[in-house]
């Protein structure tokens, strides 16, 4: 155990109480009370016309590749810096991921480098908001559009962020969140899918109810519910969605706690950082960030190393991510090699996240602070 640990899930006020109230409604499963009050709640919050909260962001980002037909064969243009779920979800019904790279600045996919790699065979492009910062989504937007390619968001990390005065999440056909523990909001393990274009949300409610219509059936629009289409089992118990609407409740507090952690940290490392060559990515002034993460850019990735075990030694967790899907064991299955995306590959050995969470005090953080001009500074 670290004294700092990299994250903390911490509870608001109202999770025991409303998971409580959801048990003693008798109503745990699916698509309760509390389920329909989240949905709700994002799509009034987000402007989103239908909002479903499902088991995950990856599940979301499934019900996104079934609702968009891919096939076996068809490509699917996804960052190569990204969890793995926004390649996978694809991959799953036999698409190709093709990986493009990212900019050296926000660290999201390159829109410069996207129209090159559309083909006839592409029939998604996924943009991840990394850290909550939106992609360049008016260019992005305007090249599939022109090759007649849906867009797809995986916004895991940027709930309640904003491009250009718009939430991240509302501009893509479809858009998918999370609410796995390590997210701003979080009910353990939970997502959601967001649904900007109407004619996708008849299907998406029965693939998400294992093909059927039980959902219309439970509204009292049919007597009785059957199997229509594929689907699957995309819903989570009511009583994971009254944990959550308790967060969701508290989004403009948890928001601000974020943010003054992340501006504490932006203020001590900006000019400091400069001076021992270390960089933080851009935050571009039309995007609201959504605050899901802190990180430095270091010079190498010894430094990096030496770092987290500089950290470790006085009982702080920093950690770092993503291993290049291009060059992970399944992105050299679809072709991917060193030097496809030099931008990944370099922010990937360079990149550190320092200890962020809700509850993070300010001492926690001075430690923080701390520690890290012990190391630059001996
Ligand atoms: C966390 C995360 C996911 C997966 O979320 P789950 O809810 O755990 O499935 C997908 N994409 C990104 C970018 C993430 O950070």
């Amino acid at each position: 155990m670290y004294a700092i640990p990299f994250n903390r899930p911490s509870l608001v006020g109202n999770e025991l109480r409303y998971i409580a109230e959801a048990i003693e409604s008798g109503w745990v499963s699916g698509d309760g009370g509390f389920t329909k009050k989240v949905n709700a709640l994002l799509e009034q919050e987000l402007g989103v016309p239908r909002v479903l909260m499902t088991t995950s962001c990856t599940h979301a980002l499934e019900m996104c590749a079934l609702l968009l037909d891919i096939q076996p064969g068809d490509e699917v243009i996804v960052p190569s810096f990204t969890f793995v779920s926004t390649a996978n979800a694809f991959a799953l019904r036999g698409a190709r991921p093709v990986f493009i790279d990212i900019r050296p600045d926000t660290l999201n996919l390159d829109e410069n480098q996207l129209e090159e790699l559309i083909t006839p065979r592409t029939k998604a492009i996924v943009a991840m908001h990394y850290g909550g910062v939106g992609c360049e989504m008016e260019p992005i937007l305007a090249i599939a559009e022109r090759h007649g390619v849906p867009v797809v968001e995986d916004n895991a990390h940027g709930l309640f962020g904003k491009y250009k005065e718009r939430c991240l999440g509302t501009w893509g056909v479809l858009a998918a969140q999370s609410f796995h523990e390590t997210k701003n909001f979080t009910c353990g393990e939970g997502g959601a899918l967001l649904i900007n274009e109407e004619k996708y949300a008849e299907r998406a409610e029965i693939l998400r109810e294992k093909g059927t219509d039980r959902s219309r059936f439970f509204r009292g629009e049919t007597d009785e519910y059957t199997w229509l289409a594929l689907g699957s089992s995309y819903v989570p118990s009511d009583i994971l969605a009254a944990f959550l609407y308790a967060q969701l409740e508290e989004r403009q507090a948890i928001q601000a706690k974020r943010r003054r952690i992340w501006e504490s940290y932006r203020c001590r490392f900006e000019a400091w950082g400069e001076t021992h060559g270390i960089t933080l990515p851009t935050v571009p002034a039309h995007c609201e960030q959504a605050y899901h993460l802190f990180c430095i850019l270091l010079s190498s990735m010894e430094q990096r190393t030496a770092l987290i075990d500089h950290l470790k030694s006085r009982s702080i967790l920093s950690v770092f991510h993503y291993l290049p899907l291009h060059l992970s064991e399944m992105g050299r299955g679809y072709g991917g090699k060193p030097g496809d995306c030099p931008v990944t590959e370099d922010v990937s050995g360079r990149l550190l996240r320092l200890p962020f969470c809700n509850d993070l005090s300010e001492k926690e953080q001075e430690q923080v602070v701390e520690a890290m001009g012990e190391f630059f500074e001996a």
